[in-house]
This record gives structure tokens, sequence and C-alpha cells, in this order.
């Protein structure tokens, strides 16, 4: 059946259900927003030009909010706790319906197991039959819970699931038997999925798909209204928990702030204002979203203290006009060196408080400094203060934006299907690489058309992301192949390892290879220069843009990207 676009979103909110300020949250999310889907879904609808599209059955599956799994985050959505997750699973259940999808939701396992037909209370009885869903979007918790509730058929249907997961899943985590052997073993990882069955909040790193979610846009008139009505010496703490007022420094910073801005707080409290938070500071308490939003049009200044990482309160306030300032990490945090991301299935460093914010909005908008320095702390404040900026949103964390993606995936993206066998062609090089070694990045475009050059013949016609999109380079020692295609203006992408995981590439490359051997590690394909040794990956799981080691250059599967919509490439809608 063709799926057709739904702006009607009554449905979807009976079927969320009541009971928990969790749901009464993201209800009233979906409510507040409901007015910008339905124009961006008039508006993808213009843009796809009556193209098919297969109604998909989907199960959404939220884990982290069955009673099961403990729902630690419900009793929290009134008192400062983590938001983050509700409103993407908000906008998550919102994206689907719009889309036009067959949506059936479940926030316990007896509802779990009543949608997949699996006997209640039987242990782990496999479902036999066949699954009665395309697809399947749970979180680590959900997936726990099939695993105990469907047993043996999960294995059987994983192809089918997709799993939420904030900050990512690499590679070499998600392969059993590899993280186990080479301490790469959490309690979140190991269920040897394809990397891009792992959805994330920001587009983290290019081996998981990028989610998102959405934040409030602004016509024209909102815009111009915001700009006229800000206060330029009024700021907004970013830290809804008072915990996130601990830090280090924190009084020296606050006084810079404090001497040249009006500092407002949204911290939760309950009779008294929380000890860490200043007497200077105007405590409004935790606000409703479309109150905080109201804040935010105001304040110039948005600024975090480093915790939380990475969550869509900066996007909302750049949205609102405002600038983020955030501080800078030296050295990065990352699982190994910080309690937050300790046993987290990633080794991603994070520079900053929020990564994306620094990286695709930067300045103006952003900016990211050392909190121990004052001098630059000052500087930072004064420059604030007399920047003029717009309201900003990325494209992608639009509504329109967020349905285009989530579109794609859905009709493009399938890892049940083998893949299908490619032939390879027309790998002709260009630029020099001077003399017969690799000396600095290379590309190799690809085409779909068969001919004859340094390789054989190829052709992959069904390939998604298209193969016209692929621009072959090698990193450097050390150096990921996220950040190798990053410096040279292009995404990594995962799927186009099978293309350039063969001795043709190596050869098209000009590498002096004395062996090429064939094993199973994340850095491969790579070679080392010294040694004359190239390797190709055997294991497709462990295809990782994520993977780096100082004795190797990898080949890397570089991609272009849409503007505003990193997830998709040029040829990709
Ligand atoms: N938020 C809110 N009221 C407040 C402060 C924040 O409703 O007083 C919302 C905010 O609009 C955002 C959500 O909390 O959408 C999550 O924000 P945050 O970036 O703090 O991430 P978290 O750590 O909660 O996941």
């Amino acid at each position: 059946r063709q799926a057709a676009f739904r702006t009607d979103l009554t449905v979807l909110l009976d079927q969320v259900g009541t009971g928990k300020e969790s749901l009464s949250f993201m209800k009233r999310r979906i409510r507040r927003l409901a007015q910008q889907w339905a124009t961006a879904a008039n508006r993808l609808d213009a843009k796809l030009e009556q193209r098919w599209r297969d109604q998909k059955k989907i199960l959404v599956h939220v884990g982290f909010l069955t009673e099961e799994s403990g729902d630690v985050f419900s009793p929290k959505v009134l008192k400062g706790g983590p938001l983050g997750e509700m409103v993407q699973w908000a906008d998550i259940l919102t994206a689907l319906h719009v889309l036009g999808h067959n949506l059936k939701i479940s926030m316990s396992v007896k509802e779990l197991q009543g949608f997949l037909g699996v006997p209640p209370g039987r242990g782990s009885c496999p479902l036999t039959g066949p699954l009665p869903f395309d697809l399947i979007y749970t979180d680590y918790h959900g997936l726990q819970q099939m695993k105990q509730h469907m047993g043996l058929s999960l294995k059987k249907h994983k192809c089918h699931i997709r799993v939420i997961d904030t900050f990512g899943t690499e590679p070499a985590y998600n392969h059993e038997e590899y993280a186990t052997l080479h301490g790469y073993r959490t309690n979140w990882g190991y269920w040897n999925l394809n990397a891009r069955q792992y959805m994330t909040m920001f587009p983290h790193t290019p081996d998981n798909s990028f989610m998102g979610f959405v934040s409030e846009e602004l016509n024209e008139t909102e815009k111009r209204s915001i700009q006229q009505n800000k206060v330029n010496n009024m700021a907004v703490v970013y830290g809804k928990e008072a915990s996130m007022w601990k830090v280090q420094g924190k009084e020296g910073f606050l006084q810079i702030l404090h001497r040249y801005m009006e500092v407002h707080g949204t911290v939760y409290y309950e009779t008294q204002r929380p000890p860490e938070v200043p007497a200077f500071v105007k405590n409004h308490g935790l606000l409703p979203q479309h109150e905080l939003q109201q804040l935010l049009r105001k304040a110039k200044l948005f600024i975090g203290f480093g915790f939380p990482y990475e969550g869509p309160a900066p996007l909302e306030a750049i949205a609102n006009g405002c600038i983020f300032l955030q501080p800078k990490f030296n050295p990065p945090h990352s699982s190994l060196n910080h309690e937050f991301f300790r046993g987290k299935p990633t080794s991603r460093e994070v520079s900053s408080q929020h990564p994306y914010a620094e990286q695709y909005i930067g300045r103006p908008h952003v900016m990211t400094v050392d909190y121990n320095n004052s001098l630059e702390f000052d500087s930072a404040i004064r420059e604030i203060m007399r920047t003029k900026v717009e309201p900003y949103l990325p494209y992608e964390y639009t509504c329109e934006g967020m349905l285009e993606r989530v579109h794609s995936y859905i009709q493009h993206q399938d890892f049940c299907a083998p893949e299908p066998p490619f032939i390879l062609a027309n790998l002709s090089r260009q630029g020099s690489a001077g003399g017969s070694r690799v000396a600095g990045p290379l590309f190799v475009p690809l085409s779909n058309s068969t001919s004859l050059g340094w390789a054989t013949n190829v052709t992959a016609p069904s390939a998604w992301p298209p193969l016209s999109s692929l621009r072959l380079l090698v990193s450097q020692e050390g150096q990921s192949c996220v950040e190798a295609c990053q410096s040279a203006g292009f995404i990594c992408e995962p799927a186009h390892f099978r293309f350039i995981n063969n001795k043709e590439a190596l050869h098209g490359l000009e590498v002096q290879c004395e062996v090429v051997d064939s094993e199973i590690n994340h850095i491969l394909p790579a070679f080392s220069v010294v040694r004359r040794e190239c390797g190709l990956q055997r294991e497709p799981l462990l295809f990782s843009c994520a993977g780096h080691s100082p004795k190797y250059r990898r080949l890397c599967p570089c991609r272009d990207f849409r503007r505003g919509q990193v997830a998709l490439c040029k040829d990709c809608l």
C-alpha cells in the first residue's frame, strides 16, 4: 500500500496513552508542534512529487518508559530530570505518523507481547509465525526485553529492528566476539546488528544512522519581533537540575558573567532555592517547554556549564536567536576518561558540551571557550553583547528535514536483503598523488556506468546511497575515516565500504603492497606504509568509520551530502 501524509494528529495522541508524566509531556509537545508538522508534511509531499512510498507496518516499543525497565525517567519529568529522550521519542512517533505509516505503540512488555503475538507470561517463548511488522523502533532496554520474550526468533528478525541510541554505538563495540576479545565489551553493545541500525540524537559517528528530533521554527514576522525585543544583557543558564550547577570554577566565571548581564535560571526546586544557585540568579524554576521558549526569545545568551552533554536545549536557544556559549573540553571527554560516558559503546571524543553546536553551527551562534581562562571568558561575553544574530535552525532539525530523512531511511535502508553483488569499473584516478606512493588525500570517483578502467567492470544500480556519491580517500596515519572525510568536506559513508574493500581499490591508489591479507579488524581496509602491508576486511559488521590506528592509513569511503542534511547525499532523495 501507498503511504499518504497525515496532518491530523488526533489518532496519534490517542495511541500515546495516559497515566504518566512522561506521556503527558510527550503529548503536550506533539500538540504544541502540530501545526509545524502539518506545514512540513505538505511541503515534503510537494517536493516528492507523487513518488510512490510504501506504507510500512511499524511497531514502536519505548523500552526505557516500561515499568519492566524500572522507568526512572517518568517520575522526574517535573523535577528537572532528563527530557531529551522524551523530546526525541515524541518527534519520532510524530514523524512516523505524519509519513502515513501503520503505527503501533507499546510502552510495556505486555503490549509488546500482544503486538508480536507472543503468548504472555511464558518467558522466552519464541515467535513462531512471521514477524507482523516491517520495522520495529526501540531502544537498548526494549532490545533486551525482546530478547527475553522472543527468544531465538529475535536473531531471525533482527534486521527489522532500529535502536534509538542517544550517544551512538561504534562497530567495534557492536560485534560480540570482537568486542569480547579486544576489550570493547560494555553494558550495552554486542548485538551484532548492522551499525546503521543504531540511530542517534545528533550526527555523531556516521557508522550509525542519524535520527535526530525537531526544534521550534519561526516565521519571518516572529524572527523580526524577536530581534527587536532581545534584551542584550540577559543570560539564561543551561541546567534544570541543581547538580548541574556544581561546577569547578563556577564562582569565577559566574562573577564575570554577572558583571555584565542579568542571569536567569530554570532550575527545579521544591520549596527553597537550591544552594548551588547563587542569590543573584533569577530562578524561574523548571518551566513548561513553551514558557522556556518565551524566555529564550528575550535572552541574548544561553550559557552551558558543561553538563548535560549534547541535549536539545542549545538548538532551541539558537533557534530563538540566542548565542550559545559553552566550555571547551581539553582533553576531550570520552568513555575512557569520564564517568558519564564510561560503559557507553563508543570511544568518541567529546570536544565540548555540545560538539554538534560547535562543529556544525559555530560562530556567530555558538562560542566554545576555555572557562578557566577568565580573559577569554570575559571577552566572549562582551563580544556576545555586541553581536547581532538571527534565529537559526539547521534544516535537519526542522520538521521537514526530519520527515525527509526518516522517509529516506524507511524507503531505502534494508538490512534484511542480502547485499546485491556489484562489479568494479571505471575507477579512474583524479589528480596525482605524486610518484607511485600515496602521499596526500586521493579521490577516486566511481560512476554507475560500466567501462574498463583500472579495475574490472562495475555497477551497483540499486545501492543506497547511490554509488555516484562515493569518493575514495586515504587517511593519514592515526586518522579515522570520520576525520579524513570531514577534512576534505565529505562525510564517511559506511554503506560504501564494500565497494572499496578490494585489491582493485588498493591498486588504483597505487599503494605498494608486499602482502594483502584479509583479516577481522575494525581498522581495515588499510595499509601500513612502513611495512608495505595491506589489509582487507573479512567481517562486514566491522566496517568502521570511527576506527583509527597510529600505524595505518585507512581506505575511506567518503560521500557528498546535502547542505543542512548530512544524513543524505545529493542524489539520495
Ligand atoms: N526544558 C523544559 N523546561 C526547562 C528546561 C528545559 O521544558 O525549564 C526542556 C527543553 O525545552 C528541552 C528539554 O527540556 O527540549 C531537554 O533539554 P536538555 O537539553 O536539558 O536535555 P536533557 O538533559 O534533559 O536530555
